[in-house]
């Protein structure tokens, strides 16, 4: 029978997930893989090591989802019940297989790692199951087709799991899905999640095929689009007809249609435009120039950054007035546009960045409040000072300042207010 799934259960099998020391890396990874083939995770749950766990849960998922992942608790130790718990949930009996264990003995010799029985016993399948090779471990996968439903059950380090997903179980789930699938990303700046919720729910309709998710970033918000329909052709054609909509409602808002944050929008125009920019930081202590620095290539246009942290600084690298430091304080308008002219000159950039503030959480002063941060911009001889307060721990000021000099940076690349 040519099996069709639409839907999946991802059940994540150890202790050490379960308690938080371990994040569910696997199960994310599962997850996105399964939907951009086309079907859709509609269960998830994190379960203790155990046989009891293990078959209460497939017990439950045979009858509700048609494909189920298992990751986890395929190793050798007795606490790895997953193969067991599986086959007795559909009355099989797990046998050896020749070519496991063939594969598991060449681990071993060619590793010089002593072998012990209990290695052998990650060699056993459910009757009727084909092993899913590992080429790094020595626990095999497992896929079975078995009445309506699929089961796989993969291993539960990651290093594993990922090229055997990736390797060998991709290419035998793709033709089994149900839908064709076909996904678009937005990245919209200047308007806070809610607002951009409440604007979609009033112009654009969803439907059991077309689905819009926002979520929030600092300072920006990822709309991402999802349709799943009779094919691909058209499912990428319900992602065309919506994107007119969304592209009509955001215009302003809009700062790209990838799935990329705004450093790499920032960067990818510096460098399409071949616009140079420098930046000097003070309460980011360089965090900007490290993300521009994440991006292979940028030192076409970014030449290099100064972390001016005190007074002194200032004024010796950037040229800042003493007296404007005297009259406003460090953290004002004045200077982080002083700041952002100085860079600009040391560098012989086209633009200029000057960024400072208080990221707390001590700091400020009588009249500037613990979160005011002010970035300065310098573009062809005109200086902008964005003033901000934003609240949060001090990391998260510091990711809202640079981001927002991002924003200011795109403004003036694209014609973006922030
Ligand atoms: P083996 O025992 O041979 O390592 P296994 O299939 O039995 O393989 P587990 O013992 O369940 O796998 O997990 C091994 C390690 O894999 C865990 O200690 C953990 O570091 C990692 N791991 C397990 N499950 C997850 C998960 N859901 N997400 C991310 N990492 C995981």
């Amino acid at each position: 029978m040519d099996l069709k799934i639409k839907n999946a259960a991802i059940i994540a099998v150890g202790d050490e997930v379960l308690c938080g020391d371990v994040v569910n890396t696997n199960a994310a990874y599962v997850a996105s893989k399964l939907e951009s083939s086309g079907i859709r995770c509609a269960y998830q749950c994190v379960i203790p090591d155990g046989y009891a766990p293990v078959r209460q849960q497939v017990d439950f998922c045979k009858d509700n989802f048609d494909l189920i992942v298992t990751i986890g608790g395929l190793g050798p130790t007795e606490d790895d019940l997953t193969k067991e718990a599986v086959a007795d949930a559909l009355g099989l009996e797990l046998k050896k297989d020749e070519e496991s264990e063939r594969l598991i003995h060449e681990f071993f010799k060619t590793r010089s790692f002593i072998e012990t029985p209990n290695n052998l016993k990650q060699g056993e399948i459910p009757e009727g199951a084909e092993p899913l090779i590992n080429n790094v471990g020595t626990a095999p996968g497992v896929y079975l087709e078995f009445g309506r439903n699929i089961y796989v059950l993969l291993p539960g380090p990651p290093g594993e799991l990922i090229p055997m997903f990736d390797e060998v179980l991709s290419r035998k789930l793709a033709p089994k899905a149900e839908f064709g699938y076909s996904e678009k990303h937005y990245l919209l700046w200047g308007m806070g999640e809610s607002n951009i919720e409440q604007a979609l729910r009033d112009n654009i309709q969803t439907s059991e095929k077309y689905t819009l998710n926002t979520y929030a970033g600092t300072g920006s918000v990822r709309l991402k689009a999802t349709a799943f329909a009779e094919n691909k052709t058209m499912a990428d054609a319900l992602i065309a007809e919506k994107d007119k909509e969304i592209k009509q409602l955001f215009s302003e808002l809009l700062l790209c249609e990838e799935n990329a944050d705004i450093c790499k929008v920032a960067a990818k125009l510096l460098l399409e435009k071949n616009i140079t920019v420098s930046s000097a930081e003070s309460c980011t202590g360089g965090l900007l120039a490290s993300k521009l620095t994440e991006i292979s290539g940028i030192s076409k246009v970014f030449p290099g950054s100064a972390v001016t942290y005190c007074d002194e600084v200032k004024m010796k690298v950037l040229g800042v007035e003493k007296a404007t430091l005297d009259a406003h304080t460090a953290v004002s308008r004045e200077t982080a546009a002083e700041m952002a002219e100085g860079v600009r000159n040391y560098f012989g950039t086209d633009v200029g960045i000057g960024i400072t503030g208080y990221a707390g959480p001590g700091g400020g002063d009588d009249g500037t409040p613990v979160g005011q941060v002010y970035i300065g911009i310098c573009f062809k001889g005109k200086t902008e000072v964005v003033g901000k307060i934003y609240k949060g721990s001090r990391n998260a000021v510091r990711e809202r300042s640079v981001n927002d000099a991002f924003a200011l940076l795109l403004k003036y690349l694209k014609d973006i207010d922030i």
